[in-house]
Order: structure tokens, then sequence, then C-alpha cells
């Protein structure tokens, strides 16, 4: 195949060299970066005993004793002296301080942070000295044996949002404690203070609660996970592994006071009125009944399987709620609320005859009314509720705070109704979500979520007024589980991004600065080796896009990576990619389909893998499209999603235009009249998501786009049985003509038929990527 492809005159530097007004503070490598930082001259060196003045009091003797293990894998012994002493290093009170804000002076000849009593400040001044050492002192296997310099600093420093929070999902896969106690660290070091754990899920019940034992008996067990994406095989496949774990309340103790230590709250999580399947196992009384045998799920839905609102589940998840209020000092205890199906409450006597009696006008009324009636007995204990948006349908519970995680209208909905808001909306704030191109990628959920996403994303909307904003009181990563079986796994997903979150949430957004915070992690990745920690190194490779440039008009294909300093050598259809390969300075012109390979270098040496993408060239590329109707998703990145040079892929939906309707006209402009004899494009199959292929395609052509005339047409009927999700290529040549403007009618493919999932509901189109020769 012939190759054509030039590099554009350079007329500007390929990487900024990150001089934001910040880039002075880049040697002090701090991160989430501090919000006030004065570098000053000369170093103090660490070594040797130490003496550290600190008051006797709990919370800044828990600080000490953290700093002290901080630096056991160094010779520095500290000797702990009283604040009224002269010391090398000194942790003061300042009750003029804000709670958990600090300063922290460097000199050459002593160390001073101080916070107020609460000491939290204290912490997180440790947390900043810390990271301004040398990454060796956290390497387990040797020890550190030289002088520590620390650069002399004065930094004062508060946090943007009071909850800077993280989410892991337990209930879909349990996760050993260790890993937990590791995340806690992790979390810490980040200066994170409120660790969501989501204990309770229709996959497995993890919590132990004396008053009911069958939760763990049975409620932790169950026989067997789905393999592979929800939607992706047809059956379903399973991995026929037994799945178990839950913690005793001795090990949550542990977790909480782990936790606590680290000036971190643990806010637990039990769902409800929804995601009760593995408690429903455990008491089937609890449901609605209608004949069902309940069981612990084996695969990743939302189940129509929930509590039924009587006497008896109040009770019960009372019981539960008062052992989770003993073991958990946490302020807040996160009910869900979100993702209840209200199918089994429609045909319950009991929900419908309570309806009537409590004047509920429906089931999304009689939610809400479960919730309030679960934020009373909470109250009574006073501790307050989170629950997931959906607590916002049929009304909010008086004193909730709501998690916003369909996007971020349910914040701000609820702040407008003076609620608190923690800001987790799915597209900035899902970890689970894939980081990197999805073809390379481990498995994930879906989505797409890079690094930079995570960091730009402000969490006050600019629809609220100053006084609606300041009901946000902060915002949260969250790590689902669906997908995460390891622990090894869940580190992958949850850094570096968990980094860029703490920027999010510590940093004022006028200090925040993306070239900045990338030079920043390049080297704490250094350190997150040294912590074992399984991080995605997708940092260190090349995200490869491509678009049709409408001023030059050439198809380019751009190379970028997040790692700074570094070069990106690239080929064309060639997989050995060497120092010595094309050196790129500036996007790639295409003008036949082609794969690039691409690599990130420094000083000669490669930094990661190889990535490589392939790109589609035809007549279609890159002209516009019209659409009736218009597609009900396309979640294309960039370019444009039907003739953009990308063919979409069966694991990731994003890529495909999906249609609704009987009937889908889809004109092409070419932008000129060119000689045509041949059209292909894809469907996608994938029954779990109603994608079904079309059952008829005509092609008409037009030199005006008013008069269409009629070129051929083509039935389709599908004699297969595929078993996972598959892309159908269609190719239809027709005699040429020459035409501007092209139009395929494709017909719907009808019902989704029995047997598969959504018998019976009308099929979608989902379509990808045109092309004309
Ligand atoms: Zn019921």
């Amino acid at each position: 195949m012939k190759i054509a492809y030039w590099i554009l005159a350079a007329s500007f530097t390929l990487l900024s060299c990150g001089e934001g007004h910040n880039d002075g503070m880049k040697d002090y490598g701090i991160i989430p970066m501090p919000n006030g930082i004065v570098p000053e001259q000369g170093k103090y060196i660490l070594q040797g005993e130490k003496t550290v003045a600190v008051s006797s009091e709990e919370l800044s003797m828990k600080v000490f004793q953290y700093f002290e293990n901080a630096l056991k894998n160094t010779s520095v012994t500290l000797k702990r002296v009283s604040l009224t002493e002269q010391a090398d290093i000194s942790f003061l009170i300042n009750d003029t301080l804000p709670d958990e804000a600090y300063t922290l002076e460097v000199s050459s000849h002593n160390i001073k942070i101080s916070s107020n009593a609460s000491a939290a400040g204290l912490f997180y001044g440790v947390q900043s000295l810390l990271q301004l050492m040398p990454s060796e002192i956290y390497d387990t296997q040797q020890k550190y044996e030289s002088n520590i310099e620390i650069p002399a600093v004065n930094i004062t420093d508060a946090p943007r949002f009071p909850y800077r929070g993280a989410m892991m999902d337990v209930g879909r896969n349990f996760l050993p404690k260790e890993e937990v106690l590791k995340f806690l660290d992790l979390m810490a070091m980040y200066k994170l203070n409120k660790f969501h754990f989501h204990l309770t899920d229709d996959q497995g019940w993890r919590i132990e609660i004396k008053k009911y034992p069958k939760l763990t008996e049975i409620g932790s067990h169950r026989k067997q996970t789905q393999v592979g994406h929800c939607d992706y095989y047809y059956p379903r496949r399973f991995d026929g592994k037994e799945k178990e774990g839950y913690y005793t309340q001795d090990e949550i103790r542990e977790i909480v006071k782990y936790a606590s230590d680290r000036f971190i709250t643990v806010i637990p999580e039990i769902e409800m009125p929804g995601h009760a399947s593995a408690a429903l196992a455990s008491y089937p009384e609890l449901s609605c009944g209608l004949g069902k045998t309940y069981v612990v799920r084996d695969y990743f839905d939302v189940f129509d399987e929930v509590y039924c609102p009587k006497e008896g589940t109040f009770d019960f998840l009372e019981g539960v709620l008062t052992e989770v209020i003993d073991l958990f000092p946490s302020h807040y205890i996160h009910i869900g609320g979100d993702e209840c199906p209200k199918k089994a409450w429609k045909k319950c006597d009991h929900c419908q005859a309570l309806m009537k009696r409590e004047g509920l006008k429906d089931e999304e009324s009689l939610q809400s009314w479960f919730i309030h009636r679960i934020e009373q007995f909470v109250n009574s204990k006073g501790r307050d509720i989170i629950g997931w948006d959906e607590i916002l349908e049929g009304g909010l519970a008086p004193n909730a705070t709501v998690m916003s995680w369909r996007g971020e209208e349910g914040g701000i909905e609820a702040a407008r109704q003076k609620h608190k808001v923690i800001m987790t909306p799915g597209d900035k704030c899902y970890i689970d979500h894939y980081q990197e191109s999805p073809e390379f990628a481990p498995l994930a959920i879906g989505g797409f979520l890079p690094l930079d996403s995570v960091y730009t994303y402000n969490p006050l909307p600019v629809e609220l007024t100053p006084e609606e904003q300041a009901y946000i009181i902060g915002t949260q990563a969250n790590v689902w589980g669906e997908y995460i079986q390891t622990p090894e796994y869940f580190e992958y997903m949850a850094f570096p991004r968990l980094l860029a979150m703490s920027e999010v949430q510590w940093t004022q957004p006028e200090n925040k600065n993306l070239s900045s915070f990338v030079r920043r992690l390049d080297g704490e990745f250094k350190r997150l080796d040294y912590c074992g920690v399984n991080a995605c190194r997708n940092f260190y490779e090349v995200n490869l896009t491509g678009a049709w440039n409408d001023s030059r008009h050439v198809y380019e294909v751009t190379l970028k990576t997040f790692c700074p300093d570094t070069e990106i050598y690239y080929t064309i259809n060639d997989s050995v990619v060497s120092s010595s390969s094309n050196l790129y300075k500036a996007p790639v012109s295409l003008s036949e389909d082609a794969t690039v390979y691409a690599a990130v270098y420094r000083d000669g040496k490669p930094l990661g893998r190889i990535t490589h993408k392939g790109f589609a060239m035809n007549k279609a590329t890159g002209n516009p499209y019209e659409c009736v109707p218009p597609p009900v998703a396309e979640k294309v990145n960039e370019g444009i999603g039907l003739t953009d040079g990308i063919p979409g892929y069966t694991r990731d939906l994003r890529r495909w235009v999906i249609f609704r309707g009987d009937t889908v006209r889809i004109t092409v402009d070419l932008g000129k009249a060119v000689p045509v004899n041949r059209v292909a494009f894809a469907f996608l199959w994938r029954p779990f998501d109603t994608l079904w292929p079309a059952s008829k395609l005509s092609v008409s052509v037009s030199t005006d786009s008013k008069t269409f005339t009629s070129v051929g047409s083509k039935e389709y009927s599908y004699d297969f049985t595929p078993t996972e999700a598959t892309r159908f290529p269609v190719s239809y040549s027709f005699p040429e003509v020459t035409a501007r403007y092209i139009c395929l009618e494709l017909l719907n493919g009808g019902l989704c038929p029995e047997g598969y999932y959504h018998a019976g509901q009308q099929s979608r189109l989902a379509i990808d990527e045109i092309e004309f020769y």
C-alpha cells in the first residue's frame, strides 16, 4: 500500500514548557499543589537523631507517631520533647488557623509545622514535608542511609473543599482488609479525608451484622461471576468460581481506627431500597415476595428485586443501621437510594395499600417516603444521611446530603433547595471508566475518563450563585468494582487519577495548572512504585487521535503524551518503533488507510509501551452528514462520528452512532460531485443494548441535495447466532455514478427477538464508519 504523508511545516513548538505562574514550584513536587508556597534559600539536612517538639495531646501525638513511622526506612531517629523546648522540628498549635489549614516552614536550621488543635493541619503539613524528601525513603526493600535533604520553603496552605472523598466498592468484588488499609495510606498522602466504603450490593454483603448473621453466611457468597463485559456476550459467560468475603466487626473497627489515625473518616454505605439482592437472598421475607427465589447476583445489572417497605423491613434496616452507627463514628451514613426499579412495588399488595394509606401518588413518592423514614431513624441517632441523587425524586428528605452522580443536575437542584451536595458526576469522577484507549486497556466498565479530564474538573457549577455554590461541600472519585477483582487492578484504575482528583479537591482553581501537575506527577510515579502501587502507565504512552482538518483539507493524526520533557517517535504501518523512527513534531497527515504506531522516549530511551491506531481513509472521510432522525447517542470524543476516519470496534460503544426509529436517513455531503460505486459501513450487534442490524439498505444520490435518484437497495436477513458483540461489515456496490450527496436509508431491524435481552422491544441501529469508494 502506498502511503502518502508529510510533516506540516512546524511553526510551533510541540510541548509547552509549562511556564505557568506556579511553575517555579516544580522542584517541590508536592501533590496536591499547596495554595501558598514561597521558595527560600538553602536546605535542611535531616540525619541522625532529631528532636521534635510536640504537644502531648492525643491528636498531635497521632501525627508524631505517623511521622516517626514514615521515616522508619531511614537512618533518622526522632526524639520527642515538650513544646516549650527548642527543637529541630516543631509541631505548633495556632488556633487562629482554620480546620485542616497548616503552615510549613523549612529553613536550613529547623522545621516548623503549625495548625489548630484539631491537628489535621499538622498531619497535612507532615504530608507536604514528606513529599519534599526523596521518594527513596519509601523504598521498603532498602534502607535509606543517606542524609535527607529538604529544600527550604514557606508553605501556607488550606484545602479548597472540606469533603475530599474516594469510594471503594467492595460490594461487587470483595477486596482484602490489607488493600483497604493500603488505600487509606495512599489517600492520606494526597490529603483526602473521606473514605466512602460501599459495603453492600446485589453481588455481596460485606459487613458482619451480629443481629442478622445470614447476611454474611449467605449474602457474602456467590457461586460464580460473569466473564467479560456485562453487555458483551450472549448468553452471559461465567467463570464457575465461588467468590466470597466480608469484614468482621473487629476488622471494621481496625479499618476505622487506621483511617482515623490518618485524619480520614470512613463513611459506610448500606444500599436501600434497591441493590438489595444479597440481603434478600439472606432474608427473602424483606422482599415484596411475588414467588421469586432470591440469590446473590453473579452478574451486573439493575435488578427488580428490592426491599419491600413493610414494618419487618424497617425493623431489619434499623437493626443493621444501629450496628453500623456503633461501628462508624462518621457523622454521615450513606444509605444509597440509587437505581431502585419500581416493578415489584407496583405488583405488591402491601406496597399499593401503603401508598393509599399514606396518600402517595406514585412509586417515586413511596421511595421518597422510604428514605424519609430511614432518615428520621438515622437523625434520631445524631447522624445525617447521604444518598445518591435519585433521592431527589418524590421529594428530598429534610436533612439529606445529595451525592450527584448522574451528571451535576441533581447536585445543582439540591443546592438550590439548600441541601448539601457532594459532586461525583460519572463523566468526571468515575475512575472505574477507561483512562486509555479501550483497544489496549484491561476491561473496564466503559466510558472514557483520561487523566486530564479528571484534573480539569471544577465541582462548582457556574449555573449556581455563590450562595448556592456554598452548599457544595466537595467532590469524590468513585472506583466501582464490577470488573475489579484484584487489589492490583483496583490500584490500576485508581492511580494516577486519584492524584489528579486530589488537586481538584484541595487546590484553589487559580493554583491549578495541568503542565505543572504532570511535571510533579512524573516524579511522583517513583514514590508510587516504592509504595508498591500498580498504577496505570498510560502517562508514559502515546494517545493517538485522528480528525479531518477542514482548513488544511487533510486528515491529521495527532500524537500526545501526558509525560513532559519527552519525544514521541512514530512509524506508519510498521510495528517496530525506535529512536531512529520519525520524530513527531506536528500532526501527521494521512491520505490512505494506515496504522500509526508510536512510543514515548526520553534521552533516547523508551518510557512506555508502543501504542497504535488504525485509520480508514475514503471519499467520505471528514465530510459532514445529516441524519433524520438525529442519533440518540453519538459519544465520540473527537472528529465527526460517522466519517471521522476511525472505524468503531465492538468493545467501545462510544465510537458508534446510535439511532432509534423505523427508518434512518443519513445523507453525506461530499463537497463536490465525485464518481462513486460502492458504500461500506458496519452495524454493531449488542443485544444487551438493543442493538441489532438493519433489515434493508437503500442508496440514492443527488447533485443538488433536492432530487435524489435511487441507485439500488438490498434486504438483509441475518441467519446468525453470534455469542458475543459483533461488528457486521456491509459492502454494497452499484453502477458508478457521479454525485455530491449520497443518502443511505436504513430500515430498522424490528423488535428484539424472543430468547434475547429485551425481547419484544424495538431494536436500535448502531452504525460506524460510513465509507464511499
Ligand atoms: Zn412490597
